[in-house]
């Protein structure tokens, strides 16, 4: 990989919980997972249940140093932590960021109610690789290193979440799930955060014509989603966080329709690989 390489690849792409079914081979069934390279740096954008294969990826690889991004704790963004390889290895190191929750030690402190009685059966103890807890507000602006600069935005979503975008050597990623849209127009925090970007990563749970069934469970719809591409010039609009319901076939359809409205349209599936 080149020093310069920006990139993204999807290790899980549904919501609420993984759905593996012989309708969704193309699309996969495994839920919020991304991993950003910014030349050899690794960061990783929730850890659902894809989180599993990235860690068998990387303990390959042999890498072993990571920055971890929660958007929140929801089970479907949390529920692979505890089965990511290198967090058994003594020689990895890794950084947990989160930011929706405006408490002290809240990172630290979710993920040990998250691994506990008499929801898992052992506690984040059992991890052998050297973790620190980073907790920030949404809003903040991160610098992992100082090469990648990280903008966050607070998200409309129950319980809170955060938005990132990623600028590495002139080039930008923003990754916004879970998010409901406002009923009085786009919603500035997105907006500001994702100006100009080359692309987006969007909560489009919905179509609009199902979202009146599901209004605050806190998830937007896609043609939302290239409003605000259209709005923001943002050149790339990746359809993420895909019910469990959506087959391959229902996919296919929502990208085609997706792409007659914003060319930059594509549906985010496991194991694409977008380089920026
Ligand atoms: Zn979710
Ligand atoms: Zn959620």
């Amino acid at each position: 990989m080149s020093k310069d390489e920006f990139s993204a690849r999807f290790w899980g792409t549904r919501g609420a919980v993984s759905s593996p079914t012989r309708q969704s081979v193309k699309y996969g069934g495994n839920t919020a997972c991304v991993e950003v390279r910014c030349g050899e740096k690794i960061l990783i954008l929730d850890a659902g249940s894809g989180f599993r294969l990235l860690g068998l990826d990387l303990q390959e690889q042999n890498k072993l140093d990571f920055e971890l991004f929660f958007t929140h704790f929801h089970y479907d963004h949390i529920c692979g932590l505890p089965f990511f390889a290198p967090l058994y290895n003594p020689d990895c190191k890794m950084r947990i960021w989160s930011g929706h929750l405006e408490r002290k030690d809240a990172t630290q402190k979710s993920i040990k109610d998250y691994m506990s009685h008499p929801f898992f059966p052992v506690g984040p103890e059992v991890f052998n690789a050297d973790i620190s807890y980073r907790d920030f507000r949404s809003g903040d602006t991160l610098s992992p290193t100082e090469d990648i600069k990280i903008s966050t935005c607070a998200l409309n979503h129950p319980g809170g979440a955060t938005g990132y975008r990623i600028d590495y050597n002139g080039r930008s990623l923003c990754y916004v799930t879970d998010t409901e849209h406002r009923p009085d127009g786009l919603d500035n925090n997105i907006l500001q955060l994702i100006e100009g970007a080359d692309m987006m990563i969007y909560d489009a749970t919905y179509a609009d014509s199902e979202y009146p069934n599901y209004i605050d469970f806190g998830h937007s719809t896609w043609e939302q989603g290239i409003l605000l591409c259209q709005a923001a010039n943002v050149e790339r609009f990746g359809i993420f966080h895909h019910r469990p319901s959506r087959t391959d076939s229902k996919l296919d359809a929502i990208e085609r329709e997706a792409k007659s409205k914003f060319s930059g349209s594509f549906a985010t599936r496991d194991g694409l690989k977008i380089v920026l």
